[in-house]
This record gives structure tokens, C-alpha cells and sequence, in this order.
């Protein structure tokens, strides 16, 4: 029997039921330009019946992607601009992004790197180029945390993560090393033992982030991925990307939140989505956003509260943006609960 395969082209969406044929000619042209993969954990999760299905709208292709707005940028976080050697992004003091790999098992469709991610991006770090990051690394004493991120770096096989765990155990001012990482939900089985030792490598304290954006991605399988890594000692926190037509809703999302902390991860980030290119139809206005994070407030426990952010474009970091829930100065101020009704502090 042959072995359940990734789906990386057009056609084989057309083959395997995901997209109506006459879509093809205009798939084909978004895969001539973004990166296309389907892991079959990922198709299993499609409801083929539901147009709208949210698992689909992420994985699947839609010819919308060939719209790229005037705000869109092929780099809408500035990448670029914060990246003194190959592979490190340098935006903030004490802590750096490590591309070492520019491959996902899966392509997102609304993804802030599409430009850079993908067989035809910037590819692998060569031995030499890893080299190179390290010693950056190695030469700033203030850098206490190392990301790595890409690309996901746990398709790397253990042995090659193992190799740049080893060379971050070398560096005593790095005291953190944080994986962003979608693997634990769309391909389970890649975290077993050798990929646990491999994370072990390093001796530093090491933190998963999963990235995951629909309650239905956290299945059993995927829960239980969680459960290996937060049992082998990793802490877990979670990144989500607030999407129109996946988790633009109140109690979407607020459910999502509720199986990160039932699964021992902490949620962390939801991202507005960047203004990357082709992804207008993901995007909504930061007021809607606001009104969908408020109405997680108080209504589902405090430990399942994100914090909403926005990679402010040109590669000026990231802002939080939730609406605040409290008005005035001078030692005057007006308090909303989760209800909406408003509380004078100090009261009168
Ligand atoms: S896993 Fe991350 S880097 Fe890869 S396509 Fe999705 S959003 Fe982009």
C-alpha cells in the first residue's frame, strides 16, 4: 500500500475533490506564484461539502490570491531591513529569529512570508551560512532568546535540529530557545522520541509556539503531539492569526482558546493578518478584530485570553491592539466591564 502523500499541485486539488475543475487554469497561476501543500492530515480535516469550510479557506488555494492590493508588500513585516547576516532577523534587543529552513509542511494561504517560503524560496541554510548566524549570535551578549521560525523548523530532521541545538548550547548568553512551529497539527506523528531528543540537544529552557487557527485543527492526534512535547518538559504557547471566514467569530475563536489550555498551551499571540500580498480576503478592519477579541473578556476564563497584535508594516515590531478597557487621566478614569457597562475608578 502506498503511503498517504502531501498534495503540492493544482491538479492534484482537482483530483482529490478540493477544487471544481474550472478553478483550475486560475490555481494553476497562484501556484505558479505561492507555494502549495496539503498535508494528509490536513486534507482528512476538510469537509468537502462545506464551501465555506474553514480548514479548506486556510490550505486551499483560491484565485483571489491573484489580487494584490496597493498596501500589500512582499515583505509586509520588514524582514529584510532587520537582517544583518543570512537567516537572523534582528528587530529587538534581546532576541533574534533563526530562518534555518524556508520549507513548511503546509502552505497557509493568508502566509506573512509567502514571498520567502516555499521550494522556490530562499531554500535551506547551508553549513557555512549557519555557521555565520551563530556566530552573530555568539557575538551579542545581549541576546538571551533565539526563535526559530522560517519556515517550520520541525521539518528538519532531528538529526540536523540536533546539530543546531548543539551549536546553541555553545553560546552561555542564550538562555532560550523558542520553536514557532504548525507541525504538532498538521503532520503529529514527526514529534516522536528522536525529534524530542533532538529539542533536548541544546540543555537551554526551550519553548514550543504551536500556530493553529480553527478548534477542529486540535484533534486528538495533534493534542496528543502537544502532550508528548509539554510532558518531555517544553512549555507550549500559541499563535493564531485572526481570519475572516475561519475564526472571525466570537465563539470560533474563544473555543480555539479553550483547546490550547485544555491542552496545556498557553494561548499567546492573535495576530491581525499582515498586509502580505494576495491575502485581502483574509483581512478585516482592526475595529472588527477589537470587537471579536472584547467579547472573549469575561466571558471565557482569563487564562484562555490572547493578546491581539499588529507587526506594525516596515519592520517597526509589533504593537498591541486590543481595545482598552479604560478612559480618562488625571486620576479620573471610566472602567468598562466584559458587559459594556461602564464603572467610574475610583468610584465616587
Ligand atoms: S507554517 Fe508559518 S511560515 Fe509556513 S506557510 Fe504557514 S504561516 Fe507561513
Amino acid at each position: 500500500m502506498t503511503a498517504a502523500r502531501s498534495l503540492k499541485a493544482a491538479d492534484d486539488l482537482v483530483s482529490a475533490g478540493l477544487i471544481e475543475p474550472e478553478k483550475l487554469a486560475s490555481i494553476r497561476a497562484v501556484a505558479d506564484r505561492y507555494a502549495i501543500a496539503l498535508t494528509p492530515t490536513v486534507v482528512s480535516l476538510i469537509d468537502r461539502m462545506d464551501r465555506q469550510d474553514p480548514i479548506a479557506r486556510q490550505f486551499v488555494p483560491d484565485p483571489a490570491e491573484l489580487l494584490t492590493t496597493p498596501d500589500e508588500h512582499a515583505d509586509p513585516i520588514g524582514d529584510q531591513a532587520h537582517s544583518p547576516v543570512k537567516g537572523v532577523v534582528h528587530r529587538y534587543p534581546d532576541r533574534v529569529l533563526l530562518k534555518a529552513v524556508h520549507i513548511c509542511p503546509v502552505y497557509c494561504r493568508f502566509c506573512f512570508r509567502r514571498e520567502m517560503v516555499g521550494p522556490q524560496g530562499d531554500g535551506t541554510l547551508a553549513p557555512d551560512e549557519l555557521s555565520a548566524a551563530l556566530a552573530y549570535i555568539r557575538g551579542r551578549p545581549e541576546i538571551w532568546e533565539v526563535i526559530l521560525t522560517g519556515g517550520d523548523p520541525l521539518v528538519l530532521s532531528p538529526r540536523r535540529l540536533a546539530a543546531i541545538m548543539r551549536g546553541l548550547a555553545e553560546i552561555p548568553h542564550v538562555k532560550i530557545v523558542r520553536f514557532h512551529t504548525r507541525v504538532p497539527v498538521v503532520e503529529p506523528d514527526r514529534i516522536d522520541a528522536s525529534m524530542i531528543a533532538a529539542l533536548k540537544e541544546s540543555g537551554k529552557v526551550v519553548y514550543i509556539a504551536l500556530h493553529a487557527n480553527h478548534p477542529r485543527e486540535m484533534t486528538d492526534a495533534a493534542r496528543a503531539a502537544c502532550a508528548r512535547l509539554v510532558d518531555a518538559g517544553f512549555p507550549m504557547v500559541s499563535q493564531t492569526v485572526l481570519l475572516r471566514g475561519v475564526n472571525d467569530d466570537p465563539t470560533v475563536l474563544g473555543d480555539l482558546m479553550k483547546c490550547f489550555v485544555e491542552t496545556r498551551i498557553k494561548p499567546y499571540y492573535l495576530h491581525h493578518p499582515d498586509l502580505a500580498p494576495g491575502t485581502g480576503h483574509f483581512r478585516m478592519d482592526i475595529a472588527e478584530g477589537q470587537r471579536i477579541v472584547s467579547a472573549l473578556r469575561g466571558n471565557i476564563s482569563g487564562l484562555c485570553q490572547p493578546t491581539y497584535v499588529l507587526d506594525i508594516p516596515g519592520g517597526h515590531g509589533k504593537a498591541v491592539i486590543g481595545e482598552s478597557a479604560v478612559r480618562g487621566d488625571g486620576g479620573c478614569y471610566s472602567v468598562s466591564d466584559f458587559r459594556g457597562e461602564e464603572h467610574a475608578y475610583p468610584p465616587k
